[in-house]
């Protein structure tokens, strides 16, 4: 069958083993862009190096090629594949955030992250905070005398209007920018370019029009529209699915363990039980059996994934 030009993306962030609510997110994606004939794209979000050692990247490509989540270009992949590291990537960022600067949208923000958690603002579903704006307005002089203290992030000043999209999951989802989100950082203290600076000009420059990813991201969407906005890219399409969780309702995290690759490969010979285990989840499959991904390609139907989070056992039921 002749390729589309659908190209969707792994964005995995190397900062641990893969769990199964990562290999959920990375089973969707790929099913996405397989079943319209698509490419997948794996760039590595190790902007953090010290939180992604390159030997944690190198692990989750083998853990991807024995899921058989294949991917066409990008990290290991052809000669150019040190370009899909974000870490590699601060000379493109600085590009876009000089745009930004060129705006006058770019201030510098002083306020430590004890300082903005003790604000009690609310917190995003991405992990933010939503930011009351103390940096926003100070006097040239304020910051000179703040420079002394201490190296600002910066952040990017956002409009009181909002952002409407369609979510091709959730349908359309509508945010206050001031409100609902608030400044945002784009450059942290120590110089490394922030999660939407970054995803958004990497998205942008890779070619990718359709992202599917976790729930938790929806807040992030509207701040991202807004800098493609402002950079003058083409968005892609944003497909969000429900998060895995733990049966106390948190959602899985890197640190439990049992359902990390590392436990489950050493539970499972074989992908089969654990991609069909997700199918399953993901309401592809009518009870949970032994599947190879590929066989999922045919079958895949997006409308059948559920709209609430998913809660799984501390351990997987053995298939
Ligand atoms: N790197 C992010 C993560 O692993 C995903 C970012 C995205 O999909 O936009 O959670």
């Amino acid at each position: 069958m002749t390729e589309s030009n659908i190209r969707g993306r792994f964005a995995p962030t190397p900062s641990g083993r893969i769990h199964l609510g990562n290999i959920f997110c990375s089973l969707l994606a790929w099913l996405h862009a397989k079943s319209a004939n698509g490419r997948i794209v794996l760039r590595i979000e190790d902007l953090d190096s010290v939180r992604c050692p390159r030997r944690n990247a190198d692990l989750l490509a083998h853990d991807l090629e024995w899921l058989g989540l294949y991917w066409d270009e990008g990290a290991y992949c052809g000669t150019d594949s040190d370009e899909f590291f974000q870490s590699r990537r601060s000379a493109i960022y600085e590009k876009y955030f000089h745009k930004l600067e060129q705006l006058q949208l770019v201030y510098p923000c002083f306020c430590s992250r004890a300082e903005l958690h003790a604000a009690e603002a609310p917190h995003l579903s991405d992990g933010r905070v939503i930011y009351g704006g103390t940096c926003r307005n100070l006097t040239a002089q304020q910051r000179q005398e703040k420079l002394q203290q201490r190296a600002p992030a910066c952040r990017i000043r956002v409009p009181d209007s909002s952002i409407s999209f369609c979510d091709g999951h959730y349908g359309t989802c509508s945010y206050n920018l001031l409100h609902d989100s608030g400044d945002f950082i784009i450059r942290r203290s120590d110089g490394v370019y922030a999660y939407q600076l970054a995803v958004t000009v990497d998205d942008a420059l890779m070619g990718i029009n359709q992202v599917v990813r976790g729930c938790d991201l929806l807040s992030s969407t509207p701040v991202q529209l807004y800098l493609y906005q402002l950079l003058e890219l083409n968005p892609p399409a944003f497909f969000h699915i429900p998060l895995l969780t733990a049966p106390d309702g948190r959602r899985l995290a890197k640190r439990d363990k049992d359902l990390d690759l590392d436990s489950l490969r050493k539970e499972y010979d074989s992908p089969e039980p654990i991609i069909g285990y997700l199918a399953f989840l993901a309401g592809q499959l009518d009870k949970p059996e032994p599947l190879a991904a590929a066989d999922l390609i045919k079958i895949f139907d997006a409308e059948k994934i559920p709209h609430t989070d998913i809660v799984v056992p501390a351990q997987l039921p053995k298939l």
